[in-house]
């Protein structure tokens, strides 16, 4: 076994603080990398306390992960000492099913195998993720990293970024179609920054004006205000598609409403309660609500590919593993743009 630092916490109740375990010895398939960044997403937060009443404790979050190769199992084709490499939110899945043949590991129908907080189908153990200084990855869920791109704005991109790419792409939203994001987050930004870069005409929709300069600085084409009764009726049957990352309780027939005909309001954000949506407004231009989660990992490698190619990065602001629980109160608060990412060297 590899002995591992990282950060945990204990309990919902409990801060992260420094943690040792061990990680599993690198096996004929395995890439083990130093981990230099590992991006702060919102569900690390929702599972370190246990809001979503999953979690096993101790828990070591984050599926944000780049660093650099030091080991390769003696199968591993990929991959050599010293590659650039990434880990995002899915670390194995069965590989058999439908959806693991099509490369859809996300919607593995035995289910997927998530980085931190699941049970690893190897050893049995529970999954540790990126607030560490190492990981032990198959080769089949580790992702190529350009060296192209500054390293820690990469990060985020193995959630935040797969999580809006994947359906911007399985809806084949671009040129011609008019789509609204709903959030300006870790998640908002990078949608924006996707929808504008395949051509798509790009409102952000907010409920606060201070937004306005950021989300237009991002690439959006146009903003509106939320609260704002004259601006809302503007919107009526506007949009080809609605992008909502909100992971809030909020109204979802409010922007429903803004969907032209055979319209498709996405969502990407998980509230803990069940959705309320109003019939009519759905049957009135043939509506439609679908969801999406993350990605498969050769669309994960083909959206790093296309970020390494078009200059695509998050915005983030780089922390010390020793602020994490400071971090997570701001994160609360909307305090960052758009996304914390931890230097690992810190740990
Ligand atoms: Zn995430
Ligand atoms: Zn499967």
């Amino acid at each position: 076994m590899i002995p591992t630092k990282g950060y945990a916490a204990q309990s919902a109740k409990d801060k992260l603080a420094p943690f040792s375990f061990e990680r599993r010895e690198v096996g004929p398939h395995d890439v083990q990398f130093e981990i230099l960044y590992c991006g702060v997403c919102h569900s690390d937060l929702h599972q370190v306390r246990n809001e979503w009443r999953s979690t096993i404790y101790p828990i070591v979050p984050g599926h944000e992960i780049v660093g650099k190769v030091t080991k390769v199992g003696a199968k591993v084709k990929k991959f050599k000492h010293g590659d650039l490499a990434g880990v995002g939110c899915l670390v194995d899945s069965c590989r058999e099913c439908d959806n693991c043949q099509k490369g859809l590991e996300q919607y593995c129908h035995v289910g997927s195998v998530g980085t931190y907080n699941s049970r690893d189908r190897k050893n049995g153990g529970i999954t540790y993720g990126g607030y560490s200084n190492h990981i032990v990855v198959d080769e089949s869920f580790v992702l190529k990293i350009s060296d192209k791109l500054p390293l820690e704005k990469v990060a985020p991109l193995l959630c935040a970024g797969i999580t809006t790419y994947s359906p911007l792409r399985h809806w084949k939203v671009g040129k011609d179609h008019k789509i609204a994001i709903v959030g300006l987050g870790g998640l908002g930004h990078m949608a924006v920054k996707f929808a504008a870069a395949f051509g798509a005409e790009v409102t952000m929709l907010s409920t606060s004006p201070g937004k306005e300069q950021d989300a237009r600085k991002l690439g959006a084409h146009h903003f509106a205000l939320t609260t704002d009764p004259e601006h809302l009726a503007a919107l009526n049957s506007k949009f080809d598609f609605i992008l909502d990352t909100v992971s809030a309780p909020h109204d979802y027939n409010k922007y429903l409403k803004m969907l032209n005909t055979n319209g498709v309001m996405i969502c990407v954000g998980i509230p803990e309660t069940p959705l309320e949506i109003r019939g009519f407004t759905l049957l009135g231009n043939r509506r439609s609500i679908a969801g999406s989660s993350i990605g498969g990992i050769l669309e994960t490698q083909e959206m790093l590919d296309y970020c390494a190619e078009h200059t695509i990065t998050s915005d983030v602001e780089v922390i010390k593993m020793s602020y994490i629980n400071e971090a997570y109160e701001r994160m609360l608060k909307s305090d960052v743009k758009y996304r914390f990412v931890i230097d690992m060297s810190t740990l």
